[in-house]
């Protein structure tokens, strides 16, 4: 095991070909300074939640340790959604290409500008079914339960709602 803290991230883009968008996302985090890649999860698609007039979005998990800060992570990955294109221009919108810290080591923290873990993750199958595959025996803080776990407690018409498919 490297230095550092062990970091999972949420991946997802639903505009201009969401399928190279997540690949090129998942290479262009390995190169950044601090990270080593672990593990990257299959892609699944996923119907849009919340806005649905959109397009449908691929989703992935990464794993890596990282040897810097929180901060320093949202930085690099806000420098790759940029190199993608991303403008933002409605909350929950399409986009190119949008990189969440889901967990960051045992970090549990609500800050301007930086939730961790993330907030929204424990109600989101997209962001729970790629997370199990990748790493099924991670308790994630904040809730102190697994990916199936989490899973398993969503409200099951919630579940229903969101189709999350391996591609
Ligand atoms: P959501 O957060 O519901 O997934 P989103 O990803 O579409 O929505 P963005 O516009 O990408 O939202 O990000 C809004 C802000 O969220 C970012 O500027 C960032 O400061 C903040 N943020 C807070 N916690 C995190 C986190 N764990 N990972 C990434 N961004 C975070
Ligand atoms: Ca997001
Ligand atoms: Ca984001």
């Amino acid at each position: 095991m490297g230095a550092g803290a062990e970091v999972y991230i949420g991946l997802g883009s639903n505009l201009a070909d969401p399928r190279r968008q997540v690949l090129r996302g998942i290479k262009q985090l390995a190169g950044l300074k601090g990270y080593t890649p672990l593990a990257s999860s299959s892609l699944y698609q996923t119907a849009p939640v919340g806005k649905t007039d959109q397009p449908a979005f691929i989703n992935a998990v990464a794993s890596g340790r990282y040897s810097a800060g929180p901060r320093e992570l949202l930085a690099g990955l806000q420098e790759i959604e940029k190199l993608a294109g991303r403008v933002r221009l409605q909350k929950w919108g399409p986009r190119t290409l949008d990189l969440d810290i889901l967990v960051f080591g045992d970090l549990v923290l609500e800050e301007a500008g930086l939730s961790l873990p993330h907030p929204h993750m424990w109600q989101r199958a997209f962001v729970l079914i790629p997370l199990a595959e990748v790493a099924p025996g991670l308790v994630i803080p904040r809730w102190d339960m697994t990916a199936a776990q989490l899973l398993q407690r969503m409200e099951p018409d919630m579940l229903a709602k969101q189709k999350v498919v391996k591609v």
